[in-house]
Parts: C-alpha cells; structure tokens; sequence
C-alpha cells in the first residue's frame, strides 16, 4: 500500500504525543493507522519510546542553560584549569544546538540529557587529581591507569559514517574506545599521553570526525 507522504509528515509531528496518550481521538486513530503501513514511524516511534525510558528523571523541557551551569559545576573538581572546561562546555552547546530542530526538539533534548549525564558521569570516574590518595590505597590503579580507563578525548562522527571507516580511524590513531557509542554517535577515547596532541590534531582533520575534544586539558597526561 501506498503510504500518503501529507499523513507521513503528520505522524512525524505527532509521534511525540502518541507516547504522551495526549492525542485527541481523530489524531491518535490517524496515526495508529499510518503506524501500521509506515516502518519508518513505527522504528521512529520505537527510538523515542526508549529515548524516553532512558531520560533521567527530569522536567520534560529542561532550561538549558541551568543544565550546563549544573554541568560545569559539576565539572569542577575533575577538570583543574577553566580552559577545558569551557572547551567541553561550549562543545555540549554545540551538540545542543546542532540537534535537529522540531519536532523532534522535544525528544532530541531529552536524548541530550542523557549525553550530558553520560558525561558527567565518564569524568566522574576520573578521580580528582590527590596523588596522596593514589598512594594510601594499596589497590588503586596508577594515575596512568586511571586515565586511560576515563578517555582523554571525546569525538563526534558523522552520522553517516560506516562502522568500517570508525575503526579504521580508531586504529590509524592509536585510539581506544573507553566508552559510547551515545546517543549522538558520540565517543570517549583514549589516546596515548606521549602523542595525544598529534593524534586529536590528525583524528580533526578526518573527514568523517565532526568533532574531537580534550577531555582533560591541553597537556597530554
Ligand atoms: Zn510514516
């Protein structure tokens, strides 16, 4: 059967409330009878409802701004100069601002979310630089160790690229995937100290890399 491209894009905007149940009886039979002709709706449909189960427990529309002042103070004890931390600050906005506009708004920012708490929660398991501490417990990783289990840079691919070309990418550079992929396409890597600056410079100059990030400053450690 034909699928009607007006009704298509109606649904699109719709799918949103579909999972709310806050459609009104004539929308919600239009787009259960589209969802059944339609895969594409019925996979978008699917994407926004586990988008949804894994949206931390937030307001639906977060203000965006306390988010990343809530973010950057999160940031804080991790990152020690305020060069990076406004690196991964303004990298967060650009991700923000470059999701696709409505009206997946909506859902995209809460996937966001998600990405930010990810984050946050990558840096976290950075311990915060006390050498004291490294040294009073027996079985604490070195501080080499810690890093490369955290990821010192962060990339963004591109949506299109194939997982082929990611490897070869990953491998060319001497990068290890310590975390991702998220909901972004987004990775945290971990690039040797000794040649760090070199391989963030080069994983940029990739066409496939949209965006490569230090994690931890501008000083390979
Ligand atoms: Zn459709």
């Amino acid at each position: 059967m034909e699928i009607d491209a007006s009704t298509h894009q109606k649904v699109q905007k719709l799918l949103p409330w579909m999972l709310d149940a806050t459609l009104s009886g004539a929308e919600r039979s239009m787009v259960s009878e589209h969802l059944l002709q339609c895969a594409e709706c019925r996979a978008d449909l699917d994407w926004q409802r586990q988008v949804q189960s894994a949206r931390p427990a937030m307001q639906a529309e977060p203000d965006v701004e306390r988010a990343f002042a809530a973010l950057s103070a999160r940031l804080d004890p991790v990152v020690r100069s305020p060069r990076p931390r406004q690196g991964i600050v303004a990298w967060l906005h650009h991700v923000w601002h470059s999701l696709r506009p409505s009206p997946w708004q909506h859902w995209a920012m809460a996937a966001q979310c998600a990405l930010i708490v990810g984050l946050g929660l990558v840096l976290f398991k950075a311990p915060p630089d006390a050498p004291g501490q490294f040294h009073a417990l027996s079985a604490t990783p070195s501080p080499a160790e810690n890093a490369a289990a955290a990821g010192n840079v962060m990339v963004l691919f591109k949506p299109e690229t194939p997982e082929r070309e990611l490897r070869r990418i990953l491998q060319a550079h001497g990068a290890h995937i310590v975390d991702g992929p998220t909901v972004t396409d987004a990775y945290v890597l971990y690039l040797p100290p000794a040649g760090r600056d070199a391989a963030l410079a080069a994983l940029r100059r990739e066409l496939a890399v949209a965006l490569a990030e230090p994690l931890d400053g501008g000083a390979g450690r």
